[in-house]
């Protein structure tokens, strides 16, 4: 029971003051429906900047490379958790400007291996309690998730799936077509369907959150508790002096550091060579779509890994859409094209829905679909990234314990099975049949 352990674990502290304190960081101005009031008479003038644009300083105890959704978190979780805020977050673009804000917010928990459910579920139950503890809406809906299955095969998976998550006392159960048909309407379950529909692996408590509200909520919080967080600074290297890290270079100079995080998805490889340091991780495109808004029409999260597609609807009217991954090297018209026509062929209702736009993310995929979190061979470096196609969902979860992890320089229970070592051992933990669409 790894995960009920892991969620009863959590004693959320008040947000006080953190130790490093250096008084140039206001304290954070309250959102509420008084505020709200306040601001609008004064026609939406005086609303405070979210958080500060900084300048970085010589030095810091602890700098994390990369301002996504895992860097953001960690920095919050290391000031409000252990009270470290001589911490740098460094960005080489905008916050949330990486996966973060491209994804389709997916959140959910039923994986196959103890270690991951543990870890999904975790930040499952945080995202519950996530927009109260930051004072920032981060919609999080539990709407439910339905994962198709259109062949035995899948079934026979899910049903693993659905026993691993019992395991761990975690819900999501098998459901049969008639309470498919009731969740989906529009589900094509005729006998002349494309798709078999035989059953589906059903986590009530599941849903979606507003990605970049996810960022952005981390983000104010964490710079109201003494974190700079810098903007528009790419590192361009890794500094280490012998077997140690001893800070960054970046585009505005060069930072000291005992303790250096690359958290940065897609930008990690890179990053780890300059070290010589090669880390098992493949780089590939994944897109994603969103059509016109229509009326309330699909209140579940559909996903149906064998056709390569899955979709959920907004809180605008919006639905959106996910779909396979790309080894072209560049977002493709024929994936986009692929994803659309599943879509189609399990709800032919939307056929004649109009597309507004699409976008793709950089993935960083490892071998076996699960992240890199702890130490490198590198005294004082530590990884948190291999996040690849479902790494938004993990973001309260994976801050938490990665804070644990660097504030006590020995990976957190939790965090421990997903060590870069485990390719070494052999301990890996694969997490393919886990993953919305197969890549
Ligand atoms: C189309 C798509 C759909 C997805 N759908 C889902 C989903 O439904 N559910 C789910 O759970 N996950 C989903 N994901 C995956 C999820 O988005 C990522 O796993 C997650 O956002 C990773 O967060 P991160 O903070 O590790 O990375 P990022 O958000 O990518 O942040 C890394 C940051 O590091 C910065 N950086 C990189 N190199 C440097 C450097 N040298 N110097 C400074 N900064 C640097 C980047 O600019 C970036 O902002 C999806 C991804 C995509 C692309």
């Amino acid at each position: 029971m790894l995960a009920g352990v892991a969620a009863d674990a959590i004693v959320t502290r008040a947000v006080a003051p953190a130790r490093g304190h250096t008084g140039d960081h206001p304290v954070m101005q309250r959102y509420s429906a008084l505020s709200l009031a306040r601001n609008a008479l004064s026609r939406h003038r005086n609303w405070e900047r979210a958080w500060a644009a900084r300048e970085p300083k010589n030095a810091y105890d602890i700098v994390i490379i990369g301002g996504g959704g895992h860097g953001l978190a960690t920095a919050y979780y290391l000031a409000k958790e252990h009270r470290i805020t001589n911490v740098a977050v460094i960005e080489k673009g905008w916050l949330g400007g990486g996966n973060t804000g491209r994804n389709t917010t997916i959140v959910r928990s039923a994986y196959l291996n103890a270690p991951s459910i543990a870890l999904y579920e975790l930040s499952r139950s945080l995202f519950e309690t996530l927009s109260g503890e930051l004072n920032f809406n981060v919609m999080f809906s539990a709407r439910g998730v339905v994962t198709l299955c259109l062949s035995e095969h899948e079934l026979r998976l899910m049903r693993r799936h659905s026993h691993a998550a019992a395991a761990e006392g975690v819900t999501a159960y098998m459901i049969g077509r008639g309470d498919i048909a009731r969740k989906i309407p529009l589900l094509d379950l005729s006998r002349t369907a494309r798709h078999p529909v035989l059953g589906a692996l059903f986590q009530p408590d599941g849903g979606t959150a507003r990605h970049d509200a996810v960022a952005w909520g981390y983000a104010r919080a964490a710079d109201a508790l003494g974190v700079d967080i810098i903007e528009n600074c790419a590192v361009t290297r890794i500094r280490r002096d012998g077997g140690r890290v001893s800070g960054v270079a970046t585009a505005r100079g060069e930072i000291a550091a005992k303790t250096v995080a690359v958290v940065a998805a897609a930008g990690a490889s890179q990053l780890l060579e300059t070290v010589a340091v090669t880390l098992p991780i493949e780089n590939v495109r994944l897109q994603a779509m969103v059509s016109e808004p229509l009326k309330p029409m699909l209140d579940v999260v559909v996903l149906a890994g064998a056709t390569q597609a899955y979709a959920s609807q907004s809180d605008r009217g919006e639905l959106v859409i996910g779909g396979a991954a790309s080894r072209s090297g560049r977002a493709s018209l024929a994936t986009l094209e692929h994803t659309i026509a599943a879509l189609v062929a399990l709800m032919p209702a939307v056929s004649r829905v109009k597309l507004m736009r699409h976008w793709e993310g950089t993935v960083d995929l490892t071998p076996d679909r699960s992240p890199l979190i702890g130490r490198t061979p590198v005294e004082g470096l530590y990884l948190n990234c291999g996040w690849g196609s479902g790494g938004f969902k993990a973001i309260p979860g994976s801050g938490f314990i990665f804070a644990d992890t660097l504030a006590n320089g020995r990976a957190h229970e939790l965090a421990a099975p997903f060590g870069l070592d485990r390719f070494d051992t052999g301990a890996v933990i694969d997490e393919r049949t886990a993953a919305a669409v197969a890549h």
